[in-house]
């Protein structure tokens, strides 16, 4: 069944590996499998993780769920809002990642097992991401309710709330509920529809899309008349697009120039086709996750190949920039480690994991004085003064996350 609803926002799941957010994913989206064509389900939602949900409200019975038929009296219910979930990756060494769909979220839920001691080092870590990034609309799930006693899952609250204290979520709603038997998931529903509004859009600005994921929709072995443009799927931060628009990728691809030189030149192209989650459109806003085909060489779109480019109509894009200087804000201690480590300042000549909307690249720090810091980057990014970056640097061999920068 195919909804005819777009959704207007998108909501991370995050938390510790095994916590629930696959689980609590499809809880809440219900008809999530077959709302999409087999090329966009294949190209984006198991890549991307995520999926669209719908939620509804029953006047009759006056309870929010996931279905137009009211799971209560089987009644019509009225219909409120599509939102896309995305679904972070919750192992550590996939922070990257996380930190690149951070850049896409309006609102996070934030999942805690309540049968196990809060928090774990990816409950912290995670939600160090949002903060940094700047997303403070979250609300706690404290989820597997079912195989705790009371007694457990009280003590469990407590240490959530202690947790949170002095962060981004205190004072966020903590809703308990058991994913996995469908146990308060409307109750869920209910707090998500009054403590994570859409954002108001800003349609006056021109488009700005950030790519999550790029990929080739072609079977192996397709006939050259039946092959199809490279794909671009990521989300509008504001503005339109449309088909038929024409569009700019920036940074674009790498040319050799010979003799070792190397210069980065945009990509335009058409947009030929427009995805949002459910279904083909002509006009995506933002909200959601959409997927655009292009007329671009499948080539240059596979395996994720311009992941971390934004997307807009051509000379409206911001610089690309190949070294800038940020005013650093570091944190004290290293999180997402068992061990809470003191953040050391940075230093010259250092190299740093950076996250730029939904970019990654290395910078090395060729001067550091105070909190500025100047770096080199290996790939170039295409942004803006005063944007956010998140910093991470290597220790004992995993990129941890120690604080942001804002670009001068
Ligand atoms: P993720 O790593 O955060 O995506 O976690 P998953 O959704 O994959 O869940 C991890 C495991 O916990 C799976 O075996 C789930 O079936 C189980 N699980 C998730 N939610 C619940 C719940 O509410 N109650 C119980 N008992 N198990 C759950
Ligand atoms: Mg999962």
């Amino acid at each position: 069944m195919k909804s005819p609803h777009h959704p207007e926002i998108n909501i991370g799941m995050i938390g510790h590996v095994d916590h629930g957010k696959t689980t609590l994913t499809k809880a809440l989206s219900g008809q999530w499998t077959d709302r999409h064509s087999e090329e966009i389900k294949r190209g984006i939602s198991i890549r991307l993780g995520y999926a669209d949900a719908d939620f509804y409200y029953c006047e009759e019975c006056g309870k929010y769920s996931a279905y137009e038929k009211c799971p209560g009296c089987g009644g019509k219910a009225k219909f409120l809002r599509s939102i896309s979930l995305v679904d972070a990756p919750g192992h550590e060494t996939l922070m990257a990642t996380m930190l690149s769909g951070a850049a896409m979220m309006q609102g996070a839920l934030l999942l805690v097992a309540a049968n196990e001691h809060c928090p774990q080092p990816q409950t912290k870590e995670h939600l160090m991401a949002l903060s940094i990034i700047g997303v403070d609309k979250i609300i706690i799930v404290q989820n597997k309710i079912d195989i705790v006693t009371k007694e457990e899952a009280l003590e469990n609250y407590m240490e959530i709330k202690n947790f949170v204290k002095g962060t981004i979520a205190e004072g966020a709603p903590i809703i308990p509920v058991s994913a996995h038997h469908d146990v308060n998931i409307d109750k869920l529903i209910e707090t998500i529809e009054t403590y994570i509004p859409t954002p108001a859009m800003d349609m006056e600005k021109p488009p700005l899309m950030y790519v999550a994921r790029s990929f080739d929709i072609n079977t192996p072995g397709s006939a050259p008349e039946t092959l199809k443009g490279g794909v671009i799927g990521g989300s509008l931060i504001q503005g339109s697009l449309s088909i038929g628009d024409d569009i700019e990728v920036a940074p674009g691809r790498k040319v050799e120039q010979g003799g070792g030189k190397s210069v980065w030149e945009s990509i335009t192209t058409t947009v030929e086709t427009l995805h949002t989650g459910n279904s083909e459109v002509e006009t995506a806003t933002q909200g959601g996750l959409i997927a655009i085909g292009t007329k671009l060489d499948p080539s240059l779109t596979k395996s994720d190949g311009l992941t971390g480019r934004v997307v807009g109509k051509p000379g409206t894009l911001p610089p690309v920039l190949h070294k800038f200087t940020m005013t650093t804000h570091l944190l004290e201690r290293v999180v997402g480690t068992a061990d809470d480590l003191v953040v050391e300042n940075i230093k010259t000549n250092e190299p740093l994991m950076l996250s730029i909307g939904t970019a990654t690249t290395v910078g090395v720090v060729t001067s550091a004085r105070g909190d500025e810091s100047e770096v080199t980057l290996k790939i170039p990014v295409c942004a803006q003064t005063e944007q956010r970056v998140a910093i991470s640097r290597r220790i004992s061999g995993k990129w941890r996350l120690i604080g942001y920068g804002i670009i001068q």
